[in-house]
């Protein structure tokens, strides 16, 4: 028996008690930190090819490839968005990719008609409009521009009192009522932040309310944190951010056609039939046009927490302010393009390493998405100049260059959708990249990866400092950790933590609905971003406040190429499960934690409005708060199907690490079926009937939240019943949540046994 089990072993007899959900916890990560000290799988041959491809990726390129693709706007269904699919479909074939557009027929609303006007106490017409700013010549494009809008927003025409809801998400909305103010029948304003934007709409129609106005706090990414552009990288007071609105917490992708490619045979839902539509008009505003609104409001002064930084008192309201509030689209059918372009493997061709990226712009896109499109590129072109050069790739790697993301990633869903049974069978790992800006790599992905990604970020050299991209990011953690325990564990894990996916990009189809692991990756954090879906995300732009010379567009290209040539090149996937192991058990601690703090705080919460506290607090002239929604006591939860299944994984990836490991050294070729039952380990954690409420989501680990749209929620089945109160669907969904992690160690323990000779 070797050291680390002795040592685990000593835990738990030095600790008896611990036999509860925290010994899982203790086991777990001494095996991680103990496992990630193991010495990296050897790459040898593919080692000296590495160093060969991170030579190869030019900054002059991804800039050339990125004044091209940024000369016009490049929306779903613009003359420049098809022009550019048509040019990266030129330069695949151009570097010897077998390459080809696969399209797809697709909803698409553009607007005819937008009004926002106060029309009492005072009358103003909101411009809706971006100006031309002379340093950035494509501002200048109005003519070619879609104008600040949010796609799938109900039509409508309402003139009603305005309300003003902060972000306007659910926790909003319960402070508004312990104020007694009902947004039934009002046009609601809502700063953007805090969620996906379309949460904001919905939560808005949830409790009544006609119309949403959603506007660009400059608290946000205004001149509350520096120059405005073109002075500084900062949103400008006219500046709009544009965005879809559909409700992609329930599905992502065409919403005629849920869980099926948008081809153009495909059966499609009747508009009238589609749940992803706002349910009442909304629209987006600069904060130079939502001031003199939010300016007209009376009515209780709002908490610290939802002022933002307009020269202002907020006022929540209802009213004086009455506003018009008008959008009517033309919903027409648009086609659109995804490239997609493979490098044929020579040992293991149906296994696929899949890497993408969007290339559909709200406008200009210089940020979101081509610097992340443009680092995709020259890292096909670096393989295609390895190929020339004698490699070959045991797997199949396959480029995509995705459209239509931006209105609800249909571009790549729809692919997922139609080509579901042979990407379920063939597609190994999905690499997302999407905007890329200077600073720090951020690794977000499935957690049987997460020390993959870890051993490729320590080979990557950091363009602006002395470290690799993993030492940078792990002292900036180590500067930010709030804990001596949280330094402790960035010093001596051996592997950052990853952050689990939520939604926002390309990624959410193949995780969420297909069950393939996935990773999303990026540099941020130096520099300001204030220019999202404005049109002032433009060439001009990103060569002055972005990654200006293009070394961040390198390290991207370097550092998701050296992933996908590993994943390409290793006999047996480089998966991890006691990693996943570890995560997934933090998690079902945080689950304990959250059912009885709900059951502390709605106890003493109950106890104080017994007790009169809100009511002796509330002054009666002022605008404080009555108490809180009284809630029945949350019932005792039964995690054990949890902490049982757990711990059987945790044993099952144990065993599967050290099967696997052995293996390795031994050096031999793997054995028959054994990557094709790792291929399938992350679809072992989905159940075909999806969440409850959306069965499009798959995953029983990772989702975005119902109500964050962007945020994740893991264990979702799990933690989104006990946040919501649905006291009676908890246990049986730990139940069922328990039997896929039980199945899932009974897969791991069948991987390791094809591994014993
Ligand atoms: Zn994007």
């Amino acid at each position: 028996m070797k050291f680390c089990s002795v040592g685990v072993v000593l835990a738990l007899c030095f600790f008896p008690n611990l036999i509860s959900g925290n010994a899982h916890a203790v086991i777990a990560r001494a095996q991680v930190e103990e496992n990630s000290a193991a010495p990296e799988p050897l790459y040898s041959e593919t080692e000296a090819w590495e160093e060969k491809f991170r030579a190869i990726p030019a900054p002059e390129n991804l800039r050339a490839y990125m004044q091209k693709l940024t000369a016009r706007p490049h929306h779903l269904g613009s003359a420049y968005d098809r022009e550019n699919a048509e040019w990266i479909l030129a330069k695949f074939q151009e570097w010897g990719l077998d390459a080809e557009i696969e399209s797809y027929d697709v909803l698409f609303p553009t607007p005819k008609e937008r009004i926002v006007q106060l029309v009492s106490p005072t009358n103003f017409t909101a411009g809706l409009q971006e100006p031309v700013i002379p340093e950035d010549a494509t501002s200048a494009q109005q003519d070619e521009q879609l104008p600040g809008y949010h796609a799938y927003s109900a039509d409508g025409d309402v003139t009603a009192e305005l309300v003003y809801v902060n972000y306007g998400i659910p926790a909003d909305y319960e402070y508004l009522d312990r104020l007694g103010i009902s947004v039934q029948g009002k046009i609601v304003i809502a700063k953007y932040g805090g969620s996906w934007r379309g949460i904001k709409p919905k939560v808005a129609a949830e409790h009544g309310a006609v119309g949403c106005l959603i506007y660009s706090d400059p608290q946000g990414d205004g001149y509350v944190k520096g120059d405005e552009y073109p002075a500084g990288p900062w949103r400008t007071p006219d500046a709009v951010q544009r965005g879809s609105v559909m409700d992609m917490p329930l599905y992502p992708g065409d919403p005629l056609t849920p869980g099926v490619g948008a081809t153009k045979n495909a059966k499609r839902l009747k508009r009238s039939e589609v749940e992803t539509f706002t349910k009442i008009p909304v629209l987006p505003l600069s904060h130079a046009d939502a001031l003199p609104l939010l300016a007209a409001l009376d009515g209780p002064v709002v908490p610290e927490s939802w002022r933002g930084a307009l020269p202002l008192t907020y006022h929540i309201g209802p009213g004086p302010a009455r506003v018009r509030l008008k959008v009517e689209s033309s919903w027409d059918m648009k086609e659109i393009y995804n490239v997609i372009a493979k490098i044929a493997g020579h040992k293991y061709p149906d296994e696929w390493i899949i890497r993408g990226n969007h290339h559909d712009a709200w406008v200009s896109g210089a940020t979101d998405p081509i610097s992340g499109m443009v680092a995709l590129m020259e890292e096909a072109r670096a393989m295609s100049e390895l190929v020339k050069a004698g490699w070959r790739p045991k797997r199949t790697l396959v480029y995509c260059a995705w459209d239509a993301e931006e209105q609800g990633l249909i571009g790549s869903t729809e692919w997922a959708e139609e080509h579901a049974a042979e990407l379920r069978s063939k597609a190994a790992v999905y690499i997302n990249t999407d905007g890329n800006l200077r600073g720090y790599l951020t690794m977000l992905g499935s957690h049987t990866l997460e020390r993959f990604i870890n051993n490729v970020a320590k080979s990557i050299d950091d363009p602006e400092t002395r470290f690799s991209v993993w030492e940078r990011v792990q002292r900036k953690k180590i500067s930010a950790a709030k804990s001596s325990e949280a330094r402790a564990e960035l010093r001596t894990r051996g592997d950052l933590r990853i952050n689990a996916l939520g939604s926002g990009s390309d990624y959410t189809a193949f995780l969420d609905h297909l069950g393939i692991a996935s990773l999303h990756l990026g540099f941020s954090g130096e520099g300001g971003y204030g220019v999202y879906h404005s049109a002032y995300d433009s060439f001009h732009w990103y060569t002055n406040f972005g990654d200006a010379d293009f070394v961040y567009g390198r390290a991207l290209a370097q550092t998701t190429g050296t992933a996908v040539m590993r994943l390409a090149e290793a006999e047996v996937l480089p998966f991890n499960f006691e990693n996943f192991a570890e995560t997934v058990t933090t998690y079902l601690d945080e689950l304990k934690e959250l059912a009885e703090k709900m059951r502390d705080d709605t106890a003493e919460t109950n106890r104080q409005i017994a007790d009169g506290v809100f009511e002796a607090i509330q002054d009666p002239k002022g605008d404080s708060p009555g108490p809180p929604k009284k809630h029945d006591p949350p019932p005792f939860l039964n995690f054990a199907p949890l902490e049982n299944a757990m711990a059987n994984v945790q044993r099952s990836a144990s065993h599967y690490e050290q099967a696997v490991t052995r293996f390795r050294e031994s050096g031999s070729e793997s054995p028959a079926g054994l990557n094709q039952k790792l291929i399938q380990a992350e679809q072992a954690l989905t159940l075909p009937e999806g969440l409850p409420d959306r069965p499009w989501f798959k995953h029983q680990m990772y989702a975005p939240g119902f109500y964050t749209g962007y945020g994740v929620k893991t264990l979702p089945a799990v933690r989104e019943a006990i946040e919501q109160r649905k006291w009676s669907e908890v246990d049986p969904n730990i139940v069922k949540v328990a039997d896929v992690l039980q199945k899932f160690s009974q897969h791991l323990e069948s991987a390791a046994a094809l591994l014993r000779p």
